[in-house]
């Protein structure tokens, strides 16, 4: 039990490790660390092999031209002093010795029987040398080889000037390890400028990437503790461009927050008045009969009349409050099909002819196109229906109400116009708000609950439309909807 409690133990540890360590290598910080690195040492590194490299080719090409040119005004004047017939001229033997010297290389004169004429190391003098290279240099090639790098092997002709006879071979081979010892005494010089530099950029890498991050790190606890409640204070890291506009949008955000969180605390207080309201009416109505030893039936009658009344209004606030809800989700339950508008709008005026008649109010309908376009008609229909059925409520007796429907390319009209008390140019602005009402002594002679407005602003957002009002007092009122015709998701 134990044992298997320490292996788990253990385990976690290795897990929680490797995770901080993958946190680590995907943080900020690190980045900018390794870039820096990357950004300072690598190319020292590349230029330093690179420069280094072409100094050494460049060194022993350098060597292998000179030798070359030595050899051959060294093969003229062994032309000269016809040393291949005769080779007891000090003043060549001199010379082949101080170049051998110069070089620190081998210097070996062939004659055209592939004699060793001379060696300057002396080791196969009077030899035979049927090498590739001096058969091929009879033949009018020179070679120049690097055999590994080390040393520079070459065959220059000991040619005749005037018949262009090859007479012999100068068979040269010279070391580069004097290069190649420099090579390493700069090598090692860089390696250790290499190291140092490296040091001190690690350290900059690491002070650097401390710093740049620290705004970072700052922003992340000043975010802790808003999150964690204890502060309210809004953010503000002003280090960067990036960090204030981040800091200024996180403001933006936590507000929005705020305005939403308040105007739900106000939309519960609302609901919970309205809904209120019509059971503390009930109540009034009902204690008053009970207080009483023997009314009469037809104050029980008035007094239940208005008590059916109160239900149903409340019923309305529910069904209301409903809809709303239903609006408010998510477009993804939307039922969108291909709608005829213009018949939508006919069966709305059909059903709301029978409340207009009552107060002789003249309903018309006015289409200049037939009009199809991608909708969900229940939520459109009920967008509609409180435009209209409002337009009747708040006219006067033998007024109008004037529906049209237009489209363009793009999106569809509808206009609601009335001849109606109109709306004052103050509450303009708030009558798409949860149960505003514009007067509230108005609102007891017409029947509403201030949610009408809020659900018809909502079912033609939801489609991305755009609904606009207009008022004047006594005059009437106009609201003017724009929606696509094709459905934007
Ligand atoms: P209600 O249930 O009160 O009708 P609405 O949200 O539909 O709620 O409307 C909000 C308020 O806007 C109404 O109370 C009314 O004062 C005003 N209003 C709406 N439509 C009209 C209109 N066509 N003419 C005059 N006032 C209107």
């Amino acid at each position: 039990m134990n044992r298997s409690m320490f292996t788990q133990s253990g385990e976690w540890a290795i897990i929680s490790r490797h995770r901080g360590f993958i946190t680590y290598l995907k943080s900020l910080k690190f980045r900018i660390f390794f870039v820096l690195l990357l950004a300072g040492w690598l190319p020292m590194v590349i230029v330093a092999g690179g420069v280094l490299d072409s100094y050494r080719e460049r060194a022993i090409t350098v060597r292998g031209t000179d030798v070359q040119n030595q050899c051959r005004i060294l093969s003229n004047q062994l032309v000269s002093y016809n040393y291949l017939k005769d080779p007891s001229s000090e003043l060549i033997s001199g010379e082949l010795t101080q170049l051998s010297n110069l070089y620190d290389g081998r210097f070996i004169v062939i004659d055209e029987n592939f004699k060793v004429i001379r060696d300057t190391y002396g080791l196969i003098e009077g030899k035979l040398v049927v090498s590739e290279e001096v058969i091929r240099c009879f033949k009018g090639e020179t070679t120049n080889q690097l055999s590994n790098k080390r040393y520079i092997e070459m065959t220059i002709p000991i040619q005749e000037a005037e018949s262009q006879r090859i007479m012999g071979v100068l068979l040269v081979s010279v070391s580069t390890d004097s290069i190649w010892d420099n090579y390493e005494v700069l090598a090692g010089n860089a390696r250790i400028f290499i190291l140092i530099c490296g040091a001190i950029i690690l350290t900059c890498a690491v002070l650097l990437a401390y710093f740049l991050d620290r705004p970072f790190n700052r922003m992340i606890g000043s975010l802790q503790e808003i999150s964690e409640g204890h502060s309210t204070d809004d953010l503000k890291i002003r280090t960067y461009t990036e960090t204030e506009r981040i800091s200024q949008e996180f403001n933006k955000i936590v507000n929005q927050m705020r305005v939403l969180d308040e105007s739900r605390q106000e939309f519960v207080s609302n609901v919970s008045h309205e809904l209120k309201t019509p059971l503390t009416s009930m109540k009034v109505l009902a204690d008053s009969l009970l207080s009483q030893e023997e009314a009469p039936v037809e104050l029980y009658k008035e007094f239940m009349g208005d008590i059916a009344e109160e239900i149903e209004r409340e019923n309305k606030i529910i069904t209301d409050l409903l809809s709303l809800v239903k609006m408010d989700k998510k477009a993804a339950n939307l039922n969108i099909e291909p709608v005829d508008i213009n018949d939508l709008l006919e069966l709305i005026l059909k059903r709301v002819r029978p409340i207009a008649s009552k107060k002789n109010i003249e309903m018309v309908l006015e289409s200049f196109r037939p009009v199809t376009a991608e909708v969900d008609s229940g939520r459109l229909t009920l967008a509609f229906i409180n435009l209209i059925e409002n337009a009747v409520k708040y006219n006067k007796e033998n007024g109008w109400v004037h529906v049209s429907l237009d489209a363009d390319h793009k999106f569809f009209y509808v206009k609601v116009m009335d001849s109606g008390m109109g709306i004052p140019e103050e509450s303009l602005d708030y009558v798409f708000e949860r149960f505003y009402r514009v007067d509230k002594s108005h609102s007891n002679e017409i029947d509403g609950t201030g949610l009408g407005l809020a659900i018809t602003k909502s079912a033609i957002l939801v489609h991305k439309g755009a609904v606009k009002v207009s008022s004047h007092v006594g005059e009437g009122t106009t609201f003017s909807v724009r929606i696509p015709l094709n459905y934007i998701a």
